[in-house]
């Protein structure tokens, strides 16, 4: 790297899996690039998401790049689902394999990105003044990179030991003799809470919205499966990107309706054998029905099926009422899988606060006070999710085209072509941005395929000597219509939803469902469309 060097082709904001592959794809492609990163290191969520339990919920085999056959080949997934530091280390090897360290700066937070009409270029500056001349940005900060903390009253004065799961420390926290609490029933918590519940000495769980969880079945992976596997990549690969969320489920397979396609309906059968088939199967019975992502009715029904189940697994009727979710739809959140999730509240040492009986009013220097009481504790853990998708983008200040800023180009919620570029910022990319995919895929899969997009589209203007792209209004506005289209009537777009996939948990933040549900095979077909037809929908200029 040449410390003094500041013109580059790309310069990329962001070193988790999207920037790191957009760097060797740049690389390959020629063209000189320089990737900023806030954190010490690569790794990105992986980076940052050190808490007890964090894994991934996609199989390992499927949650890792296809682009180089060597890396497929040689790396051994030791589990189903891989944990946190496996999937850390994962990123470490690419950065090693791939010679990546060399054009990152880390500990680099980047403040703003501004378009010069005169130069047609971005200069991008950061934390430490520096500044940054490229013909292209690509902004791949992450759509979960903005821990979001909420205001409570009081927080300061806490007196003990504050953690966020979004950013926890890199040496771990030993939690044995602390009496800890923890905000938040969302993945991370579900996660965590099992964990640390084994090392505390009292955990306290302050709920707001009950989650739906499914078993993990995680297992070892077997040298036989890995082998079978690592054999079968081409075709795994190819149904991936063709599927609907980029996952073929290889090494799922858990037992019971685990095992078998969901084809059956739930409005066709009675009370009595849904209580038989919860009996015999537990939460996963419910994976055998179609109908209960479709329909609300059939949705309910399986929604009860789900309470039953959490009755049969909590000793005590209270604590089992208050983790019974109510009033909105299975489904309409990000799913989330757990290891001994309810398990964990029939244990000794952990208690659960339903918020709903009465929220936190504040927090005190050793504990929480909420409607219902006092909760005394020592340690406080935030699981309280991320500013998603729009956070780390409306972070730093974007002004593109005669001074326009991001933030008020989506002062009404995120409008793109693509979820690729935003009309008004020429030369201005997002990486699994709103409007794509993205968060409701196997984010490997999507992040490959947007990398693979932007570079060949970089390539392309450099090959045909062209300066500027940027899509047109009338295609960012069509876009956005869609995406709200194939949103509209599903369990993700429920009036009673309040997911971070709209928004709903920031304060403020414009209800808007933000990225595609059309899948990313019909998705991928549409952007490769978009490039046949001579990049239609965007305006490419000499
Ligand atoms: P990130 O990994 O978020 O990387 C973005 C990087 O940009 C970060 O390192 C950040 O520090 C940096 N950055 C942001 N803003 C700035 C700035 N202004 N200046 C400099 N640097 C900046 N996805 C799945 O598909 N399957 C899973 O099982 C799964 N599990 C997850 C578990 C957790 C706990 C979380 C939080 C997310 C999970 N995800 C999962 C989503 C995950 O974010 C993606 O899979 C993927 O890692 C995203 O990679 P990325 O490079 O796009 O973004
Ligand atoms: P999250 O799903 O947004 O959950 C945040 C939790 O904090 C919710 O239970 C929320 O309650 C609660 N909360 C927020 N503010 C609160 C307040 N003021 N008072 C009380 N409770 C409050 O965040 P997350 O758990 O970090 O997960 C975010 C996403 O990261 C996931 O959806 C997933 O995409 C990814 N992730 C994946 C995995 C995995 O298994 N691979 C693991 C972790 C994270 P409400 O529901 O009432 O708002």
């Amino acid at each position: 790297m040449k410390p003094s060097q500041s013109e580059f082709d790309v310069v990329v904001v962001g070193a988790g899996f999207s920037g790191m592959y957009l760097l060797h794809k740049l690389r390959q492609a020629g063209l000189s690039a320089r990737v900023l990163e806030a954190g010490k290191d690569v790794g990105g969520t992986w980076y940052w998401n050190r808490y007890p339990g964090a894994r991934c919920d996609v199989p390992s085999i499927e949650y890792s790049f296809s682009f180089s056959p060597e890396l497929q080949q040689d790396w051994q997934w030791t589990e189903v689902m891989a944990a946190q530091p496996e999937i850390l280390d994962y990123a470490n090897h690419i950065a090693e394999r791939f010679d990546l360290r060399s054009d990152i700066e880390f500990s680099t937070r980047v403040t703003s990105a501004h378009f010069r009409d005169d130069e047609q270029r971005w200069h991008v500056t950061t934390d430490s003044g520096k500044e940054y001349a490229a013909r292209f940005c690509v902004m791949a900060t992450g759509c979960l990179s903005v821990p979001n903390t909420p205001q409570i009253t009081g927080a300061d004065n806490f007196a003990g030991d504050v953690f966020h799961t979004g950013n926890w420390p890199a040496e771990g926290v030993d939690f044995s003799a602390r009496r800890v609490g923890i905000i938040g029933t969302g993945s991370s918590a579900i996660q965590a809470i099992p964990v640390i519940a084994e090392q505390a000495e009292h955990l306290t769980v302050f709920q707001r919205t009950p989650n739906y969880t499914m078993p993990a079945h995680n297992r070892s992976l077997s040298d036989e499966f890995r082998k079978q596997a690592i054999a079968n990549y081409d075709e795994i690969r190819q149904q991936q990107r063709e599927s609907q969320v980029g996952i073929v489920g290889y090494g799922f397979g858990f037992g019971g309706a685990d095992n078998v396609e969901p084809t059956e309906e739930i409005l066709q059968t009675t009370a009595s054998e849904r209580a038989a088939l919860v009996e015999e199967e537990g939460f996963v019975a419910i994976r055998r029905f179609a109908d209960v992502a479709l329909d609300p009715e059939a949705n309910e029904l399986a929604c009860d099926m789900y309470r039953q189940q959490i009755s049969r697994m909590i000793d005590d009727p209270e604590t089992a009422e208050a983790l019974m979710p109510r009033d909105y739809p299975m489904g309409c959140k990000r799913p989330v899988i757990d290891t001994n999730y309810y398990e964990t509240y029939n244990r000794d040492n952990v208690s659960l606060v339903d918020l709903r009986k009465g929220g936190i009013d504040t927090i005190t220097a050793n504990g929480v006070q909420t409607e219902q009481g006092h909760y005394e504790f020592d340690t406080l853990v935030y699981a309280t999710g991320f500013d998603a998708m729009t956070g780390a983008l409306q972070k730093i200040d974007i002004r593109g085209r005669s001074g326009e800023r991001l933030v008020d180009h989506w002062e009404a919620g995120p409008r793109t072509y693509l979820g690729l570029q935003v009309n008004g910022f020429p030369n201005l990319f997002t990486v699994t941005g709103p409007g794509s995919p993205s968060v409701l895929s196997n984010m490997l899969v999507s992040i490959e395929q947007h990398v693979d997009w932007i570079t060949e589209c970089i390539e392309h203007m450099r090959d045909h000597q062209l300066q500027l792209i940027e899509p047109t209004l009338a295609a960012e506005e069509e876009w956005v219509a869609h995406v709200n289209d194939v949103a509209e009537g599903t369990m993700f777009t429920a009036p009673s939803c309040n997911s971070w996939y709209l928004g709903a948990n920031i304060p403020g933040k414009p209800r808007i469902f933000m990225p595609y549900v059309g899948g990313v095979g019909e998705y991928r077909k549409k952007c490769d469309e978009v490039v046949a037809n001579d990049y239609q929908g965007f305006v490419l200029t000499a």
